[in-house]
């Protein structure tokens, strides 16, 4: 059964650790995440882009998958099927398919407009259980064709919106989605411990979890952060994996051809960097 990411996230601030969100494009993927957190013991959070949503046929189509997954391989670990910055009306849309989270990305527009329906979203998840993440400062790198350039939030922004009752915030600190260029100045901890500050306990989320060195993660987690989200890093070693299988002529042979085969060194290597991500934001054996 899916659940809301607040009792997991709220769990993660008190044993300061961070849970993983690691997006999911097909099944290949949503099984691998699935298998790791079940052999870890760990929380989970399946991300969900609006174009990854598209991609596999709709939102309806992605809950029903996971939902069906969790029962018929015998997840027990905690699992939250999450929309990745999601507009207004896919929010809507995920609510209706069956979702436990939300992300309502109202970064782009002005803070009053942003508030505006930040609110009307928090009062509908509230009523049907869903858990809500909000952003403040756009993160920067691009996702789904929008661009943005690595804002540093205004904390004052943040405890704003942190007050309107969303159970988890996204505050841009540094961070960009997508690979991090050679000249990245890394990430802002002093405008993370005044954000930290400012909104308490609540779980603060970091974007762009690819390429970050573990010892700015851990620092992160130190200061507030409790939840992840690694996405390119998962594409990255399925690609890598896959390259070497067909490059080493293994489709070639007997077999090698059938979709299965093909696709399961790509399936592994998503278990492995899974794996890797839970063990150092410390959330194996936190189910
Ligand atoms: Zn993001």
């Amino acid at each position: 059964m899916l659940v809301s990411a607040t009792e997991m996230l709220n769990k993660a601030v008190e044993g300061k650790y961070a849970v993983g969100q690691f997006n999911i494009n097909n099944l290949e993927w949503t099984k691998s995440i699935l298998q790791t957190a079940q052999e870890c013991n760990s929380p989970v959070i399946l991300g969900v882009s609006e174009g990854a949503g598209k991609y596999m046929t709709g939102f309806k189509t992605v809950a029903a998958m996971v939902s069906a997954m969790i029962e018929d391989m015998g997840i027990t670990v905690p699992v939250a099927l999450h929309l990745d910055h999601g507009s207004y009306d896919g929010c809507l849309k995920c609510i209706e398919a069956g979702f436990s989270s939300v992300m309502f990305d109202g970064s782009h527009y002005p803070i009053d407009e942003n508030v505006q329906k930040t609110t009307e979203l928090v009062n509908i998840c509230r009523e049907k259980g869903l858990s809500i993440e909000a952003e403040v400062g756009s993160i920067g790198g691009e996702e789904d064709g929008v661009v943005g350039a690595g804002e540093i939030a205004d904390p004052n922004e943040c405890k704003m919106i942190a007050d309107l009752g969303v159970d988890f915030l996204a505050a841009g600190i540094g961070n960009i989605h997508g690979k991090y260029p050679a000249n990245w100045k890394g990430l802002d901890f002093d405008a993370l411990a005044k954000i930290k500050d400012l909104t308490g306990d609540l779980p603060l989320v970091l974007h762009g979890g690819t390429g970050i060195p573990a010892d700015m993660i851990k620092t992160a987690i130190s200061l507030g952060v409790a939840k992840i989200n690694v996405n390119t890093e998962c594409q990255l070693y399925f690609q890598a994996a896959t390259r070497k299988y067909i490059e080493e002529g293994k489709d070639l042979e007997g077999k090698g051809f059938d979709p299965r085969k093909l696709l399961a060194p790509g399936a592994a290597a998503i278990k492995e960097i899974v794996k890797e991500k839970m063990e150092l934001f410390g959330s194996v054996n936190k189910a």
